[in-house]
């Protein structure tokens, strides 16, 4: 399957620039967008984001919006038939409604946090962003494992749902196949979304203090997020030559050639 990484939306963050790394895949039920970054609405209406935005500093950059750089690869937006977000926080579905055709994949928590919202929650979560009505799709804890990884779904063939709580309570990877010849080599990506935000997470190294400060603080539960940096830190280790491990805000890993992206070699 071939798959692109885009920056749907660059965060002027001061420290810590940051990006919004989505995945477009081109699969055989068409166009597959996992997280959508910022749409199309906010570029046009600062304001929908509220008072966050002036702390994570959006570019609001509409040539960044998912649904213009897939014009720009010549792709037909219309032709993206799903949605899957790794959670519904609003730098991530931000252009769902620029698809208003897609089916919106999350988890079954995550969709009834969106719809039941805790105090914190409310904050995270924009309403603006689902007004359209999207055709969404929950999905419970499904019956697969996927290298030690329990309760995934397979979305589509080759497209799994890889439950990550702890950034939020229904907060989950995205697992990509990349590899379709089946005498070939496995390989996926995995989008970890924000279950980590900085590849030091995976390597071990020290993490930058802002880099902690948003695992750290803008969590729904600190000790399962830890729980799924040392669960991903392990893939890496070990399956890294096969499953290349990437998250949404660290430019680094969306910049580096796709071999810098693996892990050692076990
Ligand atoms: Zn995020």
């Amino acid at each position: 399957m071939r798959v692109h990484h885009l920056n749907a939306g660059t965060m002027r963050i001061p420290g810590a620039p940051i990006v919004s790394h989505v995945l477009l895949a081109e699969s055989g039920d068409g166009l597959v967008l996992v997280d959508s970054g910022f749409g199309l609405a906010e570029t046009r209406d600062r304001s929908l984001l509220g008072p966050v935005r002036h702390v994570m500093r959006p570019s609001f950059d509409e040539a960044e919006t998912a649904v213009r750089q897939i014009q720009a690869l010549g792709l037909d937006p219309a032709d993206v038939r799903h949605v899957v977000l790794s959670h519904a926080d609003l730098d991530h579905a931000g252009g769902i409604a620029d698809f208003p055709h897609a089916r919106v994949h999350l988890t079954a928590a995550e969709a009834d946090a969106v719809l039941r919202p805790r105090w914190f929650e409310r904050r995270r979560y924009r309403a603006s962003q689902w007004s359209h009505g999207p055709d969404v799709v929950a999905h419970p804890p499904g019956p697969l494992e996927w290298y030690g990884f329990t309760g995934v779904t397979e979305i589509l063939p080759g497209i799994l749902l890889v439950p990550l709580p702890g950034h939020t309570r229904g907060h989950a990877g995205v697992a990509v196949r990349v590899s379709d010849d089946a005498a070939a080599p496995e390989r996926w990506i995995l989008h970890a979304g924000d279950a980590f935000n900085h590849h030091a997470y995976l390597t071990g190294a020290r993490v930058p203090f802002l880099f902690w400060c948003h695992q750290t603080f803008v969590t729904d539960d600190g000790a399962l997020a830890r729980t799924q940096h040392a669960r991903l830190a392990r893939l890496f280790a070990t399956h890294g030559d096969t499953v290349e491990v990437v998250c949404a805000h660290d430019p680094a890993l969306l910049l580096a050639p796709a071999g810098a992206r693996r892990g050692p070699h076990r």
